[in-house]
């Protein structure tokens, strides 16, 4: 425990939000927190030792980024995943992240590419949550590096929003070979991506960056049980 080493940071209300948000965004993530399970507010702040405000905070937070939804009858309930949700929000990943890897493929710095491959590296041992966020930070890279700073937000924004999701396949899915095979998937793609990002191919840069989200995408459809509703031929045509 770092109690006493934190306690200065506590007395910040707002480092205290984001402490009880990350708490709670963790216990969803972690499955602790189930998807449709009531959030009662007292409860959640007497479990975190907290007061309701920052609470609430937190909860607004994780409302914005799609964890949690408020019902009509005014409950917090941990958000069900919704396939209509992730179909609009990885159709846009698909979009977007390999334009982004287009134009970052002339224009990426050098030092953006040693930060790449340094994260590709990193990323290639991992699994579960930690390689989760080290992948986001190996795109959000390649996003800065396309020189389009409103692409790159949105990218974030898709990440953010996408999140509960990936999130999903880290608690739901058990089979362990269809993880290592979609990490091994994954870091031949991030390899294949730097080798074209190298080369300054864009078009390659592209169809790599598209790949990797379709196939990610088709594994989320996967596990939260759903076909993907995207007609076969135009599935062949984003490949
Ligand atoms: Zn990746």
């Amino acid at each position: 425990m770092k109690s006493t080493y934190n306690l200065q940071q506590l007395e910040a209300p707002e480092s205290l939000e984001l402490r009880v948000y990350a708490q709670i965004r963790q216990a969803i993530m972690q499955g602790q927190l189930q998807p449709g399970e009531r959030l009662v507010l007292d409860r959640l702040a007497t479990s975190l030792g907290v007061s309701r405000v920052p609470v609430t905070q937190a909860l607004k937070r994780l409302e914005t980024q799609g964890f949690v939804s408020n019902t009509r009858r005014g409950e917090t309930v941990v958000v069900e995943l919704s396939a209509a949700d992730a179909f609009e929000l990885y159709t846009l990943r698909i979009r977007l992240q390999p334009l982004a890897a287009r134009y970052a493929a002339p224009r990426i710095q050098p030092e953006q590419l040693a930060e790449m491959e340094n994260l590709a590296e990193w990323i290639a041992p991992l699994s579960g949550a930690e390689r989760f966020a080290m992948d986001r930070r190996f795109h959000e890279a390649l996003a800065n590096a396309s020189g389009m700073p409103r692409l790159a937000q949105m990218c974030g924004n898709l990440w953010e929003l996408t999140e509960v999701y990936r999130a999903a396949l880290d608690t739901q899915v058990h089979d362990l070979n269809l993880k290592i095979m979609d990490n091994e998937n994954s870091s031949r793609e991030h390899d294949a991506l730097l080798a074209a990002l190298r080369q300054k191919d864009g078009v390659a840069a592209e169809a790599i960056e598209r790949a990797h989200v379709v196939r990610a995408t088709k594994l989320v459809f996967q596990v939260i049980g759903q076909s993907f509703p995207i007609p076969a031929s135009e599935i062949d045509d984003l490949r």
